[in-house]
């Protein structure tokens, strides 16, 4: 605060304007104006003379200060963010060639998605007029990185870093995120974000190897940066634009009800939440009140909107006691996704389940699957068929294998084999076989509960085989 009062001070005195002031005040007739001019300036080039190296030092210090133990070189010194924001820079250099600067933000960034350390990344530059767009180069840079579509978002107003740090919070709502640029540029920007009381951290790109004229150029250039940013802290300087709310594809709301991952993750469980919005889901997964705490990784909301709870690489709370193919501890095996939704009603009637959900749902699984290798995707009804239902016989399963997800199969196929040994062969617990072939109905022939289909046992054959064929 201290440093804040001393520039605020330094810069009521020494604004231009009030420099003018003084001059003007001081005005007098005189036959020589051109000499009072010299004088005029002389004492502006002292005075700036004077001026520049304290706020210089005031500014390096404050950056300093406000930056230390804040930026990582290391992905895994980082915490789970949802957000990684990346301050945009040209992709091509002006005499031609790409800039290498661009080129290493947008891999840091690429590895931090890919490392599962943020669940979006928000490209933030400049676009002030068309044939210059900073954000759509960086995310076009990052789709060729294989980083979905979906989990890129524009900020087309990023014109400086101040722009990028407060709007990241202001419009898009981000309290926590990991800030990626070379080091130079995060140490300011952060000086920018703690001074508005906004939580970031930085993970460091690599550094561009520059000549040494190049080098001392661009300190120079970052010095006078470094004293704007004091001077905007100051002044409590706003974006040049703030505009409406911008609601981002995902969430980050952490539940505690975690633990060590003690399994590689070779399993995608689905749920129903049995809530009606995505809140009393989001509620109910962060409890922690409660005899039984419980989490899941994700939680996709009516409208498709993913609130994640948990990082992927801790053990989160959905399947309870359950059984897949001789794995006993599924949720430390699995990625657990709760899908909001009543489940069936009193008179049996299932909810069906929204469109933009299950594309919601489908993207997801999908960039599960890019990362992790998936064996199956199994409801929570599969893993524990004595004690559950979800996510119920309405779940669209067959339109899931369509894109990938899971398998699925149309055929009916004769055999002797009697339906437990079907089951177990398929991975069900069938120390209560009633319940496992309901469990097997629900996903894989729900027009048997649904519309009253009698062929269970050939469906059944069909899908061992399935799974036969795949192992
Ligand atoms: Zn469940």
């Amino acid at each position: 605060m201290a440093i804040v009062a001393m520039a605020r001070e330094l810069l009521t005195v020494w604004t231009p304007t009030a420099h003018m002031e003084y001059a003007c005040r001081m005005e007098k007739p005189s036959k020589e104006p051109s000499s009072r001019k010299k004088k005029w300036l002389r004492r502006t080039a002292i005075g700036c003379g004077l001026l520049l190296p304290l706020l210089a030092i005031i500014a390096e210090t404050s950056v300093l200060i406000a930056s230390a133990g804040r930026i990582a070189d290391d992905l895994s010194d980082l915490p789970h963010c949802n957000a990684a924001v990346v301050p945009g820079c040209s992709k091509s250099l002006r005499g031609g060639g790409e800039n290498q600067y661009f080129r290493a933000r947008i891999s840091a960034a690429a590895a931090l998605y890919h490392a599962r350390k943020v669940g979006i990344i928000i490209v933030s530059g400049d676009n002030r007029h068309r044939g210059y767009d900073e954000p759509t180069d960086m995310k076009e840079a990052l789709v060729r990185l294989d980083v979905p579509e979906d989990r890129i978002v524009c900020d087309y107003a990023g014109l400086r870093t101040l722009d990028t740090v407060v709007r990241a919070h202001d419009v898009f709502q981000q309290s926590d995120f990991i800030l990626v640029s070379q080091r130079f540029q995060l140490r300011r920007a952060l000086f920018l974000a703690r001074s508005r009381g906004i939580r970031a951290r930085g993970f460091a790109a690599d550094e561009v190897r520059l000549g040494r004229r190049v080098l001392l150029r661009q300190l120079a250039r970052e010095r006078l940066a470094r004293i704007a940013a004091l001077l905007d802290v100051a002044t409590r300087r706003k974006p040049r634009f703030l505009g409406p709310l911008e609601n981002p594809p995902m969430r980050y709301v952490p539940s505690p009800n975690h633990s060590e991952r003690t399994r590689p993750v070779s399993i995608i469980v689905l749920h129903y939440t049995v809530t009606k919005t995505l809140e009393q889901a989001v509620q109910i997964l962060t409890a922690t009140n409660t005899p039984h705490p419980v989490s899941s990784h994700y939680v996709v909301g009516i409208d498709g909107e993913i609130v994640q709870l948990v990082p992927e690489d801790r053990r989160a709370r959905h399947a309870g006691v359950s059984f897949w193919r001789g794995e006993t501890d599924v949720n430390s095996a699995s990625i657990g996704i709760e899908i909001v939704n009543m489940g069936p009603d009193a008179n049996g009637v299932h909810p069906a389940y929204p469109e933009e959900q299950i594309t919601a749902v489908i993207g997801l699984c999908r960039d599960i699957q890019a990362h992790y290798a998936i064996e199956d995707v199994v409801g929570h009804s599969d893993v524990a068929p004595k004690r559950k239902q979800d996510p119920g016989a309405a779940f669209p399963w067959r339109r899931l294998a369509a894109e990938g997800i899971g398998v699925w199969t149309d055929e009916f196929v004769a055999s002797d084999t009697p339906n437990a040994k079907l089951l177990a062969s398929i991975g069900y617990d069938v120390s209560d076989p009633a319940a496992a072939l309901l469990a097997f109905q629900r996903h894989y022939y729900p027009e048997a509960i649904l519309s009253g289909g009698k062929r269970t046992h050939e469906r059944l054959a069909a899908v061992e085989q399935l799974f036969r064929k795949r192992d």
